[in-house]
């Protein structure tokens, strides 16, 4: 089956946003087995989006449109898919009844008159509940084509199609997907390569494709059978031998997780407390940490010591620490993860100083970073040699930080 993508909005088509639904809804369709051969930006213009979408159906079996479902007078998508699938818009009761509740939930408790135009969908539609926003997703479906509407703003466009569009474009194929990921963390994506080679050369189904992200690889496992059941079932004996050859290193198999969310959930199984004491991740570290829900019960602090001063006022690193070996040294990331740990009462600290770049510091090259971990009252430091810009840097080191902590925890 052929699948299309249209974004719509001025915006995107300028460049004041990222297209990041068509990079996510992509990549979703490729793991659903459906041929992506086209993808376009169209502003809010009706007679451009109208052509648009007409050439879509035409020439493809399934168009995915996001965005322009909003309240407002540009917000145009819902109004020209209907003319051009001639659906005509019809009050539904049930969209209506959620938006009342929607706003009776919300801070701003006024209901403007626009907002109910999203209470309107084609005759006949399928109509997906937003359990974060007013306008519903709608899917139309006319002699053998279908068109997918979708909210624009990812928060409520990703849940929206991993909850309803992903079963939905399922059940349309001969055999459905399924698949799970495997997420390793703390070697690098050519090593986890080299040590699946074999089960990659062999592989048809289930398929193995690796991903490669910072401190990260996920693989993901994918298996086609004519039922769930049957596809979870050929799926589960390589996750189990993906975990046997790389043990420790796989965090998760459950694609929702993090790895955030898996060292809190350490943290928080053990009843330990975390404090994180930062230089040139400057808060990078604690701002990943507390994107985690509950993440109170476990972090107690975060410092961002830039200055050797507030390394010394704050932290009581040495004068004579700084003075002979430096800032960014074995020495200070392991007086920094004490002394944080001592003086905030905590059971584990993590440190993190480094030379982000672009230009070296006390002589030091760009890219070299000093991790220390305080866990129990031992302190383990590892040096890392991290290659790329300043934000790579940086990323880097926040996420090998939280190998590290991840770790120790494991170790002691
Ligand atoms: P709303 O009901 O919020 O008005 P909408 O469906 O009308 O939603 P738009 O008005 O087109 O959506 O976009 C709202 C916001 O959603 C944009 O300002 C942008 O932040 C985000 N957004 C829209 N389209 C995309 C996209 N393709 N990729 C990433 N973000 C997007």
């Amino acid at each position: 089956m052929v699948v299309e993508l249209i974004a719509v909005g001025t915006e995107i088509l300028l460049g004041n946003i990222v297209n990041t639904n068509a990079a996510f809804l992509a990549e979703k369709c490729a793991l659903l087995g459906l041929s992506l051969y086209y993808q376009t930006a169209v502003g809010d213009n009706e007679e451009r989006l109208s052509e648009t979408l007409k050439t879509a159906l035409n020439r493809s079996d399934i168009v995915i449109l996001s965005g322009g479902l909003g309240p407002t007078k540009d917000d145009l998508t819902k109004e020209v898919a209907a003319k051009v699938m001639e659906m005509p818009l019809v009050e539904d009761k049930h969209t209506r009844k959620r938006i009342e509740e929607y706003f009776k939930n919300s801070q701003s408790k006024v209901v403007t008159d626009n907002n109910w135009k999203q209470a309107f969908v084609p005759k006949g539609s399928k109509v997906l509940d937003n359990k974060n926003g007013t306008a519903p997703g709608i899917i139309m479906e006319k002699n053998g084509k279908v068109a997918i509407l979708l909210p624009g703003p990812p928060n409520e466009l990703i849940p929206m199609f991993n909850h309803d569009v992903f079963p939905y474009l399922n059940s349309l194929q001969p055999e459905i997907i399924y698949s799970a990921m495997v997420k390793i963390c703390g070697i690098g994506e050519s090593m986890v390569e080299t040590q699946i080679a074999d089960l990659i050369a062999g592989q048809s189904n289930p398929t193995i494709a690796p991903y490669a992200k910072v401190g990260e690889v996920h693989l993901r496992v994918t298996a086609k059978a004519k039922d769930e059941k049957e596809a979870k079932k050929m799926v589960k004996p390589v996750v189990k031998e993906l975990k046997e050859r790389f043990g420790k290193s796989v965090y998760t198999v459950d694609e929702s997780v993090t790895l955030e969310d898996t060292v809190i959930g350490m943290l928080k199984e053990k009843g330990m407390s975390l404090t994180t004491v930062e230089s040139c991740t400057g808060g990078l570290l604690a701002a990943r940490l507390t994107k985690v829900p509950g993440v109170s019960e476990v972090f107690k602090q975060g410092f961002v010591t830039y200055s050797n001063r507030a390394k010394r006022k704050l932290l009581e690193v040495k004068k004579s620490t700084l003075k002979d070996y430096g800032a960014v040294s074995e020495k200070t990331a392991k007086e920094m993860a004490k002394n944080g740990a001592f003086i905030t009462g905590a059971d584990a600290c993590l440190s993190v100083t480094g030379v982000a770049g672009p230009d070296q510091v006390e002589g030091k090259p760009v890219g070299l970073v000093y991790i220390g971990c305080c866990y129990k009252n031992i302190v383990t430091v590892k040096e890392y040699h991290f290659n790329g810009e300043r934000d790579k840097i940086r990323e880097w080191a926040a996420v090998s930080a939280l190998i590290l902590l991840r770790e120790c925890l494991l170790e002691q």
